[in-house]
């Protein structure tokens, strides 16, 4: 008995804009099947390795692309994983990942093409890529383990039919119904073996599983894991493609690291820095994105245990040789090798930024406007390596319109400066007009401006810099190298404090003479160890 059941509404929103934004390359349909399809493959081999009982046949598995002229159909089949009923369901039929609404609102207001196939690819949608070529979709499935199989089937529009089968191969096949109007046109003619071939050779070649074209003898691709080739015979096109496959991005990274370890504990990691922040980088449910294979064998995506939360932005593999093939999760998080990898991979990575910064200020800058938020992280999580996130940082300033590094900083404190000052607020503009900054800015002491939420809370954590103390300019006594306020004045002035102490004792704790404005007549100090008026408002949104 089949079912018509409608999309979820951004689904069918994200569809929509899918089929009539993306006409420059719409040969990556095939990627994307063949993505999922090998990815179905890996999971089935870990299974079958892990559960020796599991009624399933893993001794030929393969990616088979079938192509029916007459009929116009192209069919990407797998002898994977597979899905029930209920998996179709929720990963085909709806799109659950936070940030739709957010995505499907910047697609409409982006006026170009290309800017909008890049906001697709970020938020990755493969399945639904398929509609950029068919006008009808069938997928049949059956879930290793099993016994029935479900048919699914829609036009990519509103709704879609779902139906349960007695029987289905092991796996999954997806057929598209190629649209009518592409077949005049050579380059989008989807049957035509040279035009498949061309596109696995370009986009799936490093895939681990054989990919078939028909009753052709050998597979398409040549079926090399990348990340266990030497750097220098690996083209900066392989290592791409490869990271569009295990990030679920179409857009290029912004850096490559390859990398192997020897000795006791033998690992090859081939990780990326992706060229923009995805979607979800601050979501609670938000994932790691580096997965973990043990000698050529897929075990886990997200995995948590080989890079610290701050750089969850890190996509890429991990093939470590020693480890067991059922391992757990929570086993991962005690593992001594595991955490020598993971400190290894963190080094390199914060090296190579280290690097990219000295090297080339523009493009440093271009990961640090996507990045840097999360990276502050690290100032809070990872102790070890405080000195070298302090040298990453980009902070803005009094000095310039650009961010500084904190050595720049430090390059250009005049004569008599000791300290490092900075102000935490929610807005460079509400920081500039401060009160506080006044006598700073007078004596021609630069001051940093930190105005991302995480920074309220890392300069309570990082006291000094280069020997260099960190001090708010909003809080405690300043030491401005100002004259000691004259005895006679302060007398003179006491009725005065006296008064407004009273007059205001309910907010504030003492009210006294001060060097450090120029112009302004008063300004709200904290005492040393306050919190800030924005770390306030933080905890009290936090509901604490
Ligand atoms: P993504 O691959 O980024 O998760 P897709 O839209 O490509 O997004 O696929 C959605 C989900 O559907 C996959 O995560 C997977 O769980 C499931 N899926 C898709 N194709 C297959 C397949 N061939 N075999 C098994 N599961 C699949
Ligand atoms: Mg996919």
């Amino acid at each position: 008995m089949s079912e018509t059941l409608e999309f979820q509404a951004e689904t069918r929103q994200l569809l929509q804009l899918m089929v009539h934004s993306i006409y420059s390359n719409k040969d990556i349909f095939l990627r994307e099947l063949i993505s999922n399809a090998s990815d179905a493959l890996d999971k089935l081999r870990l299974e079958s390795l892990i559960d020796k009982e599991l009624d399933v046949d893993a001794s030929d598995l393969h990616i088979a692309i079938e192509i029916d002229k007459d009929q116009r159909t192209l069919t990407v089949r797998d002898n994977g994983v597979g899905m029930s009923h209920e998996e179709v369901v929720s990963l085909i039929g709806t799109i659950a990942k936070s940030g739709t609404a957010e995505l499907l609102r910047k697609l409409r207001e982006s006026p170009e093409q290309q800017q909008r196939a890049e906001l697709i690819g970020q938020f990755g949608v493969g399945f639904y890529s398929t509609f950029m070529v068919a006008d009808k979709v069938t997928l049949v499935t059956r879930k290793a383990g099993e016994h029935h199989g479900t048919r699914w089937e829609s036009a990519g529009e509103g709704t879609y039919e779902i139906e349960a089968l007695d029987e289905a191969p092991q796996g999954t096949s997806v057929t598209l119904h190629l649209k009518p109007e592409d077949s005049e046109d050579q380059l989008f003619d989807y049957t035509a073996d040279w035009k498949v071939r061309e596109i696995v050779k370009k986009y799936s070649d490093f895939i681990a599983w054989p990919i078939r074209l028909g009753a052709a003898d050998g597979p398409l691709n040549s079926m090399k894991a990348l990340w266990a080739r030497p750097r220098s015979e690996v083209a900066d096109e392989e290592y791409h493609e490869f990271y569009k496959h295990v990030s679920h991005d179409w857009t290029d990274p912004f850096e490559t690291i390859h990398m192997r370890g020897e000795g006791t504990f033998e690992y090859e990691a081939l990780l990326f820095i992706p060229a923009r922040a995805p979607f979800d980088l601050y979501a609670r449910d938000g994932k790691h994105g580096v997965q973990l294979y043990v000698k050529r064998v897929f075990i886990m995506d997200d995995c948590e245990a080989l890079t610290p939360r701050y750089l969850r932005f890190i996509k890429g593999v991990v093939d470590a040789h020693d480890l067991s093939l059922n391992i757990s999760r929570e086993i991962l998080q005690q593992d001594r090798q595991i955490q020598v990898v993971q400190r290894r991979l963190v080094k390199k990575v914060l090296a190579t930024l280290k690097e990219i910064k000295d090297k080339d200020s523009e493009r440093y800058s271009a990961f640090w406007a996507e990045f840097g938020r999360t990276l502050k992280e690290g100032l809070l999580d990872d102790s070890e390596n405080r000195e070298t996130l302090l040298d990453l940082l980009l902070l803005p300033s009094t000095h310039a319109a650009e961010p500084t590094s904190l050595r720049d900083y430090v390059e250009r404190m005049p004569e008599g400066q000791s300290d490092i000052y900075y102000m935490t607020g929610e807005s460079r503009a509400t920081v500039e007009h401060s009160p506080h900054l006044e006598a700073f800015l007078a004596k021609g002491y630069e001051v940093l401006i930190l105005t991302d939420p995480v920074d309220e809370v890392w300069v309570e954590q990082v006291t000094e810099y280069d020997g260099k103390a960190l001090q708010s300019v909003a809080k405690g006594q300043v030491d401005l190298g100002a004259e000691e306020i004259a005895p006679e004045r302060s007398e003179g002035f006491a009725p005065l404090l006296t008064w407004l102490g009273t007059a205001l004792e309910s907010d504030v704790k003492e009210v006294r003479l001060s060097t450090r404005l120029t112009t302004s007549a008063a300004c709200i100090v904290g005492d040393k160890d306050d919190m800030t008026p924005t770390l306030e408002k933080m905890y009290r949104a936090m509901g604490q």
